[in-house]
């Protein structure tokens, strides 16, 4: 990556600073070290950058390119993705602190996204419908136009990725914010897109802080949609302030996930899991399994059995393959996690494991707090209702499918569930009633590109991912023709 670029933005196919020269250090979450100072772009900047993404959409060039050539731009860029992906990786760990594995994991599901979106772009078709004669309709999908994308920390390059490849590829225009605390993959991505050679004002980058240069992009008039990955109290925030042009507005926010295993589950796997799907990218996900259901017949065998495997996770930078859990994100967020945790010993929630941050080897330096679980947590107390976005877990008993049910649902969000059963009529009962936007059976935390991927309720707006994902980013035009040219006649008598 050139050096020069991390304190620029990149607005209308170039490379430029921003215009007051401020720029925001960048710190690695495992040693607490400023490893880059980023650009911060203000109201200025952003609105420069706008006007690039409306000029490029105006002129209708990109809009009108063939769907061939939009297709073809973004297969080459998945391949530059492809074959820059192990310092993608590095850089992703360095700055967001996750594990290598996840971080290449990560790496891996955003050339995908590009590749499917690729295919896709190609692919839209309209309707038509028995209409009286001689009237014939037919619906065809257009680009939004100008969209702001706001993503959040916890998947920097894959929440681009999620968001930059459906807009593109329907022919949108786009001017990316990634989160303050992550700008580095982004940077770099658009390095990439620079060398792919994308029309100029296509696709822009600004760096910068959600109340300067995240707001700037929310409220303009001049931008039609905004997409949004972020907490829940931005995002109602966003929708709100994005009420002056009626931009179109798409969330993908915060979620309490109940993971619910059922006593006749297939024991190892739904344990295994249970595990991941709280404590993988240190719980800094949207659809954690924060919240598990046991039923009662197994609850005190499987909650030893599963605090004995948290108690084994080895923690630690996430540059070091020996690590299987990285730090959280900020010194600030690692605050607020432990203040969590404090609120639920102060509620009674009694704590299986974990509950300090870790301190020895070298880890004061960072962010690093202990999986954590709390058992025989009450459905009522904070730490069983609010997104903590931390390796916190709390472990709630059941006695039947009904009882479990009523758990799942008593949430002001709706993002995802996990049901463990080899049942499979009981699976998909819960399937089905669970209030979710997408719900596992017998595993967790798959995400297929190809699928729709957000929340009900609390969770969000609108759907990211497969032919859904490419939905929101266009709309819906009718144009009706009639076969017989002549006067209405309405006036005649
Ligand atoms: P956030 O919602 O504050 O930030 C997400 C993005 O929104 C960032 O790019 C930020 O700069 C931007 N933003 C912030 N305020 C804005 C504003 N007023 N106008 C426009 N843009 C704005 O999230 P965070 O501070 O990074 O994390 C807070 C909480 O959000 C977390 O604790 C967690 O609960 C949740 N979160 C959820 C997800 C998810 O995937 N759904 C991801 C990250 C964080
Ligand atoms: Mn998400």
């Amino acid at each position: 990556m050139d050096e020069e670029n991390v304190r620029k933005l990149y607005i209308n196919g170039e490379w430029i600073k921003p215009v007051n020269g401020e720029t925001m250090p960048v710190i690695n979450p495992a040693t607490g070290e400023t490893i880059a100072e980023a650009a911060a772009a203000t109201e200025k900047d952003t609105e420069k950058a706008i006007r690039a993404a409306r000029t490029a959409f105006d002129q209708g060039s990109w809009r009108s390119a063939s769907a061939h050539q939009r297709a073809a731009l973004l297969m080459e860029l998945a391949a530059k993705i492809e074959e820059h992906q192990e310092d993608l990786a590095q850089m992703e760990t360095a700055n967001n602190g996750k594990t290598l594995k996840e971080a290449r994991g990560d790496v891996a599901e955003a050339v995908k996204t590009f590749r499917y979106y690729s295919g896709l772009a190609t692919k839209p078709s309209g309707e038509t419908f028995e209409t009286e004669a001689p009237l014939v309709s037919r619906v065809v999908r257009e680009p939004i136009g100008v969209c702001g994308q706001i993503i959040p920390w916890n998947y920097p390059l894959l929440m681009a990725a999620w968001k930059l490849a459906p807009a593109l590829a329907a022919g949108n225009t786009c001017i990316l914010k990634p989160s303050e605390l992550t700008p580095l993959t982004a940077i770099r991505l658009f390095e990439l897109i620079d060398e792919t050679g994308f029309p100029k004002g296509v696709v822009n980058l600004i760096n910068g802080t959600g109340p300067s240069a995240g707001h700037s992009l929310v409220t303009s008039p001049l931008v039609d949609k905004i997409a949004f990955t972020g907490g829940t109290v931005t995002g109602k925030r966003i929708m709100k302030e994005a009420v002056s042009n009626l931009k179109k507005v798409s969330l993908e926010l915060g979620g309490k996930s109940p993971n619910i295993i059922f006593a006749d589950a297939d024991y190892e796997s739904a344990l295994d899991y249970a595990a991941f799907a709280i404590f993988n990218n240190s719980g800094q996900v949207c659809s954690a399994g924060s919240r598990l259901l046991v039923e009662r017949s197994i609850y005190d065998r499987f909650v030893q059995d599963l605090t004995e495997a948290a108690q084994k996770i080895r923690v630690g930078n996430g540059a070091d393959p020996a690590s299987q859990m990285g730090p959280v994100i900020s010194k600030q967020h690692m605050e607020k996690i432990e203040k969590y945790i404090a609120i639920g010993r102060q509620e009674g929630a009694k704590l299986a494991c974990g509950g300090r941050r870790l301190l020895d080897q070298g880890r004061d330096r960072g962010y690093f707090i202990e999986p954590t679980i709390f058992i025989d947590v009450d459905p009522q107390a904070t730490v069983a209702r609010e997104e903590i976005f931390g390796p916190v877990l709390c472990v709630l008993p059941f006695e039947t499918e009904e009882e479990a049910l009523g758990l799942a649902n008593d949430s002001p969000y709706g993002l995802a569930a996990g049901i463990f059963t080899s049942d499979s009529a009981k699976a998909e009962r819960m399937a089905k009633s669970i209030r979710a936007g997408v719900t596992w059976i017998n595993t967790y935390e798959q995400n297929l590109v190809e699928g729709p991927w957000g929340g009900y309720k609390e969770s969000g707006l609108g759907r990211e991912l497969g032919t859904y994902g490419f939905e929101e980013y266009t709309e819906v035009k009718q144009i009706i023709n009639t076969l017989k040219v002549e006067p209405t006649g309405w006036f005649a008598d």
